[in-house]
């Protein structure tokens, strides 16, 4: 890697590090993968990012794959953040605001921008991006958009890719793009061009007009998704056609994110909080389908289980002071309303509160900020149990992000029980009931082989689960190099060669993020599982959840 990294000290302004040090730090993400980077670039500006990828295209047109890994906090949960080549590690320079339109509410930053910061500056202005995730302080806004990022208010307002609105991204040979949605005039000018963005507007055209029924069973039916390439959403009804909805999501596999342009929501910071307490899943599903049905949107329909509960009360029992007593309900589901208008709200909380009723004997109503912030502590106690060693052993992030529709919530609940039993394992439930998208961690020991092969074992057994329910693996996190393995699996086999001819278009030579999302085996990851699972790259926060 010496050329590579003489080249780039030479001829980018931002720091390039190859010491020991810096390459143990950045060889860990999130996951339970570690992958140790030959060099890292704090690039000073998107010309640092030019200069870098157009060398590895250069390398690669003469046969040397050099892979370019662009990075946020790393607090990638799949393996995403990881690479072998070079690094690029946006958060040190390429975090400035660039334009807030006061008229329009859209904002304009660099990739690298902290999303917690943003998030406080929209609040000023009294808007708010509401698919942050709950990770938002200690991560970018380029991850989230990379990994289209969710957070619980994602039942309401969706995921972030509702909120991009156009990108600015290095493509693969260092050529910088601008997209955003183009009527059919601006598209033939895009077709026109003579240079590898032309090429990728006139194949991924073809394709998509060649593959109309395949790109239609490329969308899973679930109501979120971070799996696959998102095809569906590039060309419009109308004729318009847009790169944006693939690029976020793409994990840094199809280019470079240098900026993001996005819309936001009004923001008042009033809520009212309902918690009801069930005895079953059959009840909680049928709860949640109804909730669904209401023309008055909650803004959050989540939920814990009682092994959950349990183990809080264990560790820190501080965490359900107030709120919830012994003997645990099977489950409590947190029902949240939003609404800036307070008739809107009083109204939602209702109706909620009336179907709630007819399967929960407890059932609160919560409008004291204060109290919510109690509430809401139950919920968020979850991150007690990620953060929990048990001895050698951790709660690893492995099957946690599974999604189904909502009217298989409780067979979901139901299979991720049968499948921790049938492994003698405890296991806690948490997550998103309204979405049936759910968060589980198996407690296990990366140091023991029986373990690290337990791991990969449950992994597949869960991928069966979800394919019979017709799921996704993954609503928000993304697959990585963890579900990458498996999105042969997920989908038929025509939408997965479809996904790498889209790859192939934006990536001919295999430079951006390779072993991420797609064309990578299970026997290829395996060599990357830790020995010792961490969560280092958040302890300078705390985690929500
Ligand atoms: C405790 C905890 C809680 C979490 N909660 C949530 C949650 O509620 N919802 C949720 O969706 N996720 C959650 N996550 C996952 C993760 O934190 C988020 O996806 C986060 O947005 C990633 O941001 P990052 O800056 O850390 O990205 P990184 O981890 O650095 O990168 C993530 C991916 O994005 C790519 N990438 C980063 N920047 C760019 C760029 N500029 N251009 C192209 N590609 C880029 C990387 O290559 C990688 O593939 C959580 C993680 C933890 C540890």
């Amino acid at each position: 890697m010496n050329r590579v990294s003489h080249y780039l000290q030479e001829h980018v302004s931002g720091e390039v590090m190859t010491s020991v040090d810096a390459r143990s730090y950045f060889s860990t993400d999130n996951s339970i993968f570690s992958l140790t980077p030959s060099v890292i670039v704090y690039p000073k500006n998107e010309n640092d990012i030019r200069k870098t990828a157009r060398f590895t295209w250069q390398l690669a047109e003469r046969g040397r794959v050099v892979p370019i890994t662009a990075r946020g906090n790393g607090t990638d949960l799949s393996g995403a953040a990881l690479g072998s080549g070079v690094l690029l590690v946006y958060p040190a320079h390429l975090n400035q605001v660039k334009f807030y339109d006061a008229k329009t509410a859209e904002i304009t930053v660099e990739a690298g921008i902290n999303f917690g910061k943003l998030q406080q500056l929209l609040q000023s202005y009294e808007r708010f991006i509401p698919s942050a995730p709950s990770s938002l302080e200690y991560s970018t806004l380029g991850g989230a958009v990379a990994n289209n990022a969710s957070s619980r208010r994602s039942f309401k307002y969706g995921s972030m890719r509702q909120y991009v609105k156009g990108l600015r991204v290095v493509l693969a040979n260092g050529e910088v793009i601008e997209t955003m949605r183009l009527n059919k005039r601006e598209l033939n000018r895009k077709l026109g061009l003579s240079s590898l963005e032309g090429e990728i507007y006139r194949s991924l055209d073809a394709l998509l007009e060649e593959n109309k029924s395949v790109v239609e069973k490329s969308t899973l039916e679930v109501t979120k998704n971070s799996a696959g390439y998102n095809l569906a959403d590039i060309q419009d009804k109308d004729g318009s056609f847009d790169l944006t909805p693939l690029i976020v999501g793409s994990q840094g596999t199809l280019g470079l994110i240098t900026e993001v342009t996005l819309t936001s929501e009004p923001y008042n910071g009033k809520s009212s909080l309902i918690t009801a307490y069930f005895n079953s899943a059959e009840d909680l599903q049928s709860a949640v389908l109804e909730l669904r049905k209401l023309d008055e949107v909650p803004s959050a329909i989540e939920m814990v289980d009682d092994t959950l509960l349990t183990s809080v009360a264990s560790e820190n029992a501080n965490y359900l002071k107030e709120v919830v007593d012994k003997p645990y309900p099977k489950f409590i589901l947190f029902v949240e309303y939003d609404n800036v208008n307070e008739h809107d709200r009083n109204k939602g909380v209702k109706k909620a509160v009336k179907i709630l009723g007819k399967y929960s004997d407890t059932v609160n109503s919560e409008t004291d900020t204060d109290k919510q912030k109690l509430i809401w502590k139950v919920r968020d106690a979850s991150s007690i149990i990620s953060g929990h060693p048990h001895g050698k052993a951790n709660p690893l992030p492995l099957i946690d992000d599974g999604i189904v529709t909502p009217d298989k919530l409780a067979k979901f609940l139901s299979a991720i029980y049968d499948q921790f039993k049938k492994e003698h394992m405890q296991v806690a439930i948490w997550g998103h009931a309204g979405d049936a998208n759910l968060h589980v961690q198996p407690i296990l020991d990366l140091s023991q082989v029986g373990d690290r092969q337990k791991a990969f074992r449950m992994l597949e057994d869960f991928t069966k689960t979800i394919k019979e329910l017709g799921g996704s693996t993954t609503g928000q996190y993304n697959e990585g190099r963890l579900r990458g393995p498996l999105l042969a699996k997920l989908y038929p086999d025509d939408v997965y060669q479809l996904f790498n001819k889209v790859k192939k278009i934006f990536d001919p030579y295999g430079t951006l993020n390779p072993g991420v999302k797609i064309n990578v085996s299970t026997d290829e990851v395996r060599p990357l599982l830790r020995d010792k699972y961490s969560l280092e790259h958040v302890y300078d926060h705390l985690p929500l959840s």
